[in-house]
């Protein structure tokens, strides 16, 4: 493989660090270009690999890595102080590839339905962000008519992002999990909800019916589509993966506690 593309953050140390992988990559053979690559890597943080995965469209057939310039990320795992050592990797290597699940959600509308791929998650909530109603099934069955702010399913590796935030649990990237994380749900004698994520295998498919208000937000790995007559939404891990080329393969209770112990 000798043909990479590069996505690099607007900073100064993102660029710098793009200029000197750029001559490394140069002196070893490699070709740098938007067309045929094979290897695309992301210069940055998380943000940076879930843009560069967004901007090839979940390519199967790509080798993703990524180098970190800003603080500590859980996707990114070369350092920039490892770059010749990881174009040696990448010239002589012996690959580790993990492959990745992504996100495939349909969206039902009264007229038509709309497709979107993800990698970190999805968020339904109201157009308006006021309360909504949401029955959600697993494998067919009522799991409940959920009432508050909305919902996220989060997969393994969106779980450490916005997952985190709402109060859900990180989960072990190599395992292959969906997680339905609940937005400020109702509890109370007229609405009985549960309050904690509920965390499923991939393959299996969740349904969320709105109730009611069919006008919806939902929030794509951090992109925002209002949707008018929302009738079902359907999500679940279908078989489109992406491969993840591992460098460190550093442990995930390492990044945990670099990240969030200090
Ligand atoms: P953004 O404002 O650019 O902020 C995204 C933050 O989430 C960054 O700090 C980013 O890390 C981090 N992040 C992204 N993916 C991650 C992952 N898989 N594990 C751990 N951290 C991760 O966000 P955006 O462009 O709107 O949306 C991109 C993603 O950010 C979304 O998919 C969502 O998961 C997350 N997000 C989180 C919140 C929140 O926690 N309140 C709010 C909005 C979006 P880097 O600094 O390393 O890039
Ligand atoms: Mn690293």
């Amino acid at each position: 493989m000798k043909k990479v593309r590069l996505f690099v953050n607007e900073n100064e140390k993102s660029r710098e660090t793009a200029n000197e992988l750029t001559e490394l990559l140069y002196s070893r053979g490699f070709t740098i270009t938007e067309e045929n690559y094979e290897i695309a890597i992301s210069i940055g943080g998380d943000g940076a690999f879930l843009r560069m995965v967004k901007e090839t469209d979940f390519d199967p057939s790509i080798y993703y890595i990524g180098i970190h310039t800003g603080t500590l990320g859980f996707l990114p795992e070369v350092l920039p102080n490892e770059l010749k050592e990881f174009v040696s990797y990448l010239e002589y290597g012996d690959y580790k590839v993990n492959e990745v699940g992504v996100l495939e959600t349909i969206v039902e509308c009264k007229k038509d339905s709309k497709h979107f791929i993800s990698l970190n998650e999805i968020v339904v909530r109201d157009s308006l962000l006021n309360s909504l109603t949401l029955d959600i099934k697993l494998e067919n069955e009522l799991l409940e008519r959920f009432k508050g702010d909305g919902m996220l399913v989060s997969t393994s590796i969106g779980s450490t992002a916005y997952n985190l935030s709402f109060g859900g649990s990180m989960v072990y990237f190599k395992l292959h999990t969906l997680q339905l994380t609940p937005i400020a749900p109702f509890n109370s004698n007229s609405y009985r909800n549960l309050q904690n994520s509920v965390i499923i295998p991939e393959y299996v498919p969740i349904e969320m019916m709105p109730v009611e208000k069919n006008d919806l937000l939902l929030t794509i790995d951090g992109e925002n589509h209002y949707i008018k007559g929302v009738t079902k939404i359907n999500t679940k891990v279908g078989n489109k993966k992406i491969k993840r080329l591992r460098y460190h393969n550093v442990p995930f209770s390492k990044i945990i506690k670099e990240k969030f112990l200090g």
